[in-house]
């Protein structure tokens, strides 16, 4: 196969969505990817929460009011968008994704899974990989050793967490997330057009 460039190398797939049952540590292996490997771009999302303390404005996140991610949608500026944990409103701006495809290069996207099958069904060409966790224990324990959650929420948290778990068979690539350079650099290797 010819190549011209790094930018149009056929064999790497133009977009990859990370995504996984809440809990497995997407987040995580995400700041690994932005930290480790600066070559990847990774989506920066619209969201309608605050933003936590060292989270940086267009780096994390754009930050938005309701009215301003009101206005995106009606712009049709969101590649995909979703309501997570029943709380805030999560979107990928569809630009910069656009145009990465377009100059060939690698682009992440960590988001959830509604958002996750919204690309599929868009993007079929985008790889989707699925984040496990090691075990179903394991992920009761993270969601436990948080504290964030008190025992309601955290038993609707798992009610969820089992349901997101069948997913996995919707995706292309599987990624247990056993330790997170691991698996961080796996999803690179991926990324670069790797098996
Ligand atoms: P957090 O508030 O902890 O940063 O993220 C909460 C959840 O929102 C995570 O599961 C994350 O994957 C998801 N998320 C972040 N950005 C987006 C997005 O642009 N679209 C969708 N659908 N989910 C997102």
């Amino acid at each position: 196969r010819e190549r011209t460039g790094a930018g149009a190398d056929a064999d790497r797939p133009p977009l990859t969505v990370l995504a996984g049952p809440t809990a497995v540590g997407k987040g995580t292996v995400a700041a690994y990817v932005r930290e480790h490997y600066p070559e990847i771009k990774l989506s920066v999302s619209a969201t309608t929460r605050s933003p936590r303390p060292g989270e940086v404005e267009g780096s994390h996140y754009y930050f938005v009011d309701d009215e301003g991610f009101d206005r995106m949608l009606a712009g049709d500026e969101l590649l995909e968008w979703a309501t997570v944990h029943n709380s805030h409103r999560y979107g990928t701006p569809r630009g910069p994704v656009l145009e990465a495809a377009e100059r060939g290069e690698a682009m992440l996207l960590e988001i959830d899974l509604q958002g996750a099958r919204q690309v599929r069904a868009s993007m079929p060409e985008a790889r989707l990989v699925f984040l496990a966790p090691p075990s179903w224990e394991e992920l009761v324990n993270r969601l436990v050793g948080r504290g964030t959650e008190d025992a309601e929420e955290r038993a609707r948290r798992l009610e969820t967490a089992k349901v997101e778990l069948a997913a996995a068979e919707e995706f292309d690539e599987v990624i247990v997330n056993d330790e997170v350079p691991r698996a961080a650099a796996r999803l690179v290797e991926l990324m670069r057009g790797g098996e």
